[in-house]
């Protein structure tokens, strides 16, 4: 079963007076419950893709289809609301919002989506919080934890409404060796749950854990590699 389409996606941009085409005909599936690495050098194109995943960013020409949403069809607070119930999305510097508790922070998504009853979501965000070790820091603020544990904070947050799609970029980019290695760990356990995971690392161990890997160079598909069979 497909969770992501993109069809024929080019994605041109404005830069100093010249359009640039940072994504060239683009044409990708893929399937509920793999994990997909996407990997290759800085500037050719990596976060762009994963913005049109998400809708935060539209294709110039061509279509993409998530969960059998054609993403360009919806704009502003559709657009807002369907990406909070559907993706969660972690990036590499996340933003946590610094006046609220990691608590906080984690229940926010909720309170947006209102999928759960109020009173469930503090016990919701209490489990992630102890499921990515921060049980002990839940009533901390960004500024009283250390990068890491905002990271982990960042992907409990994004796993607040159950997504089916968790998509990041460079999740780890900014973390030392062993914290890493536990948000490593949290993928391979999402991965092992059967859920559809995106991301782009250069973290080594992170893409070896994937079951597909994307080479992005210059815009294009340069390579891609399945490795295990998804669900
Ligand atoms: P990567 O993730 O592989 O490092 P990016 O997708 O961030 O690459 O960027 C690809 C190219 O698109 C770069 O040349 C970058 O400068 C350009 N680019 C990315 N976002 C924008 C934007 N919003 N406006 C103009 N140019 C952009
Ligand atoms: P176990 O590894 O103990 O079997 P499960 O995979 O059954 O745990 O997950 C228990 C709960 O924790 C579920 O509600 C699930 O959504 C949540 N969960 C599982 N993995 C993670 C994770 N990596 N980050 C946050 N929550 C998670």
């Amino acid at each position: 079963k497909k969770i992501i389409e993109l069809k024929n996606v080019y994605k041109d941009y404005q830069q100093a007076g010249t359009l640039q085409t940072v994504l060239h005909d683009i044409t990708l599936d893929i399937l509920v419950g793999e994990f997909v690495a996407i990997v290759g050098p800085s500037g050719n194109g990596k976060s762009t893709l994963l913005n049109l995943l998400t809708g935060i960013d539209h294709p110039t020409r061509g279509e993409v289809i998530v969960d059998g949403v054609r993403l360009q069809k919806m704009s502003g607070e559709k657009l807002t609301s369907w990406r909070g119930g559907h993706v969660g999305i972690v990036f590499q510097f996340f933003q946590l919002l610094p006046a609220l508790t990691l608590l906080q922070n984690v229940i926010l998504p909720m309170d947006f989506h209102a999928a759960l009853p109020k009173r469930q979501r503090k016990q919701r965000a209490m489990q992630l919080l102890e499921r990515v070790g921060l049980a002990e820091e839940a009533e901390r603020l960004p500024s009283q934890v250390s990068g890491g544990q905002q990271q982990r904070a960042a992907i409990a947050r994004a796993l607040a409404n159950d997504p089916a799609l968790i998509v990041a970029d460079e999740p780890t980019g900014n973390l030392d060796a062993a914290t890493a290695a536990s948000v490593f760990e949290l993928f391979a356990h999402l991965r092992d749950q059967g859920k559809t995971l995106v991301m782009v690392t250069h973290n080594e161990a992170l893409a070896e854990a994937a079951t597909r890997k994307l080479e992005i160079r210059s815009g294009r598909i340069h390579a891609d590699d399945s490795r295990l069979s998804a669900h």
